[in-house]
């Protein structure tokens, strides 16, 4: 809020769907890495006669985003062709939808000063993706693989009251889509764009502000506050010196973090929209709208709850698990068998899986592993009854990935089981203690620390598999004595 203005901002949001193929041909839609035109057909590529079949799937992944939004959804809606030339879209129009969109309505809260605060939708509508162009030395070669890759866009109410909030917005999407499974949400690579409404308001003055710009492809968190944020500063300055800022679209500059006005922003009219007649209308029936319900995930925030008052989780890391739904459903099929707390379960996750994920090539995701969850609760079982110790847990974990056997298996041809027999530690010890000399004398100069280097030895003598309770108590008693 600043200089008599607050800013009044709407978000559009593209989501690239992960299903198996395009919104109107049977190309596979996941066109990522792959060679230039290597993934097209007549259809997605724009030959005269080729004819558009929707794919379901795309309608169904739709449907599940706004009954999770609480939208209001269309029993029957219509595709247009939107009209536009571009190098990268051969038919001259993208199939998209105008008057009727597939759903209107619903919200999608955000936290505004620590109160939820809705977020209305305007609507949302399926549509076809374009290609992409890039310079090659002197020439400017066009990719068409992206052509028909099915997207919701997602259009919010202007109702965003800062760039934080939008970025906030924008974090909620990721996570709801990804939550959903109907998309991968990574912005990086493309699968959320996020355009920024901008214009700013005169405090006490209802009017809407005649102008207003829009920033395209902002594709990081990051740089959407950042573009936000400047669009506000840049929109404050024109008024106070009693500019008329306009309608326009712009690019946003990370590098540089500048604002380049690319061109003044076209009116629907420009579109020369009108139905398309190769599609029939979308109709999606109650019983369908239901079908798709009951195969509902529970969604973030209740999740969020759940294992923060139930499993007792702390908040970050119950946040790091609802941002990773994999890793969530991993944690909760270990969590349901293993005897001890909730907790003890995702730190291990955290831990030991989590590090090997990032460790070893060719692993996405705690699922390449190889060791389902249930087997990872039946490792951390083996130290919850101290059968073997922690130290040796990853041990075993590497050797239950190596060969495939089960914790229990692997503990026991392995001869890994705990040593807590005190008679049979206690030689160890004395061993260790007579050993290191100068270390003892270190000891009783008062230099605690060099007790857990003692401890180690120890560990080491008996690879590990000592009970650490036990050789504690053993060299405290040995050190005294
Ligand atoms: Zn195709
Ligand atoms: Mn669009």
């Amino acid at each position: 809020m600043t200089h008599g203005f607050y800013p009044v901002i709407g978000l559009e949001v593209h989501v690239q769907l992960s299903t198996d193929s395009k919104i109107f041909c049977g190309c596979k839609a996941d066109v990522a890495g792959d060679g230039p035109n290597t993934s097209i057909c007549p259809i997605c590529a724009g030959l005269p006669g080729a004819l558009p079949v929707l794919n379901k799937r795309a309608v169904e992944y739709a449907l599940r985003l706004g009954l999770a939004l609480g939208c209001d959804v269309a029993p029957e809606s219509y595709f247009h062709r939107k009209n536009y030339f571009y190098p990268d879209l051969p038919k001259g129009y993208q199939i998209s939808q105008y008057d009727i969109p597939l759903m209107k309505g619903g919200s999608l809260s955000i936290l505004r000063n620590g109160q939820p605060q809705p977020i209305a939708i305007d609507k949302i509508h399926l549509e076809e993706d374009a290609g992409s162009h890039k310079r090659v030395g002197n020439y400017w070669c066009i990719d068409f693989n992206r052509c028909g890759v099915p997207l919701l866009e997602m259009v919010t109410k202007p109702v965003l009251r800062s760039a934080g909030e939008a970025a906030q917005f924008a974090k909620r999407v990721r996570e709801l889509v990804r939550f959903l499974r109907i998309s991968r949400g990574d912005m990086n690579a493309g699968n959320l764009r996020c355009d920024g409404n901008v214009s700013i308001q005169e405090i006490g003055n209802d009017e809407l502000p005649e102008f207003k710009w829009e920033i395209k492809n902002l594709n990081s968190f990051n740089y959407l506050e950042r573009a936000l944020d400047k669009a506000i500063d840049e929109l404050t300055a024109e008024r106070l010196s009693g500019k008329q800022p306009g309608y326009w679209t712009l690019d946003y500059d990370e590098n540089r973090n500048t604002l380049r006005k690319q061109r003044a922003k076209e009116n629907v009219g420009q579109y020369r929209y009108f139905r398309e007649p190769d599609l029939l209308a979308i109709e999606v029936s109650d019983t369908w709208k239901e079908q798709v319900r009951a195969t509902m995930p529970k969604l973030p925030q209740e999740c969020r709850e759940q294992l923060i008052r139930q499993d007792g989780l702390p908040e970050k890391t119950a946040d790091d698990l609802i941002q990773e739904p994999d890793l969530l459903e991993y944690y909760e099929k270990a969590r349901d068998r293993f005897k001890g707390r909730a907790a003890t379960v995702a730190n291990a996750i955290q831990n030991y899986l989590g590090r090997l994920v990032n460790e070893t090539a060719n692993v996405q995701g705690v699922q390449d592993l190889g060791v389902p969850p249930k087997q990872f609760a039946d490792l951390l079982n083996l130290i919850e009854d101290e059968i073997i110790n922690a130290s040796v847990a990853e041990a075993v974990l590497q050797e239950m990935i190596a060969t495939g056997k089960d914790a229990r298996a692997v503990v026991e041809d392995g001869g890994l089981t705990q040593i807590g027999d005190r008679g049979e530690l206690v030689d160890v010890c004395k061993a260790v203690l007579a050993g290191n000399p100068q270390a003892v004398q270190e000891f009783h100069d008062g230099k605690p620390k060099v007790f857990g280097f003692l401890l180690g030895q120890v560990m080491t003598q008996t690879n590990k598999k000592a009970d650490p309770k036990v050789v504690r108590e053993l060299l405290q008693e040995l050190l005294k004595g």
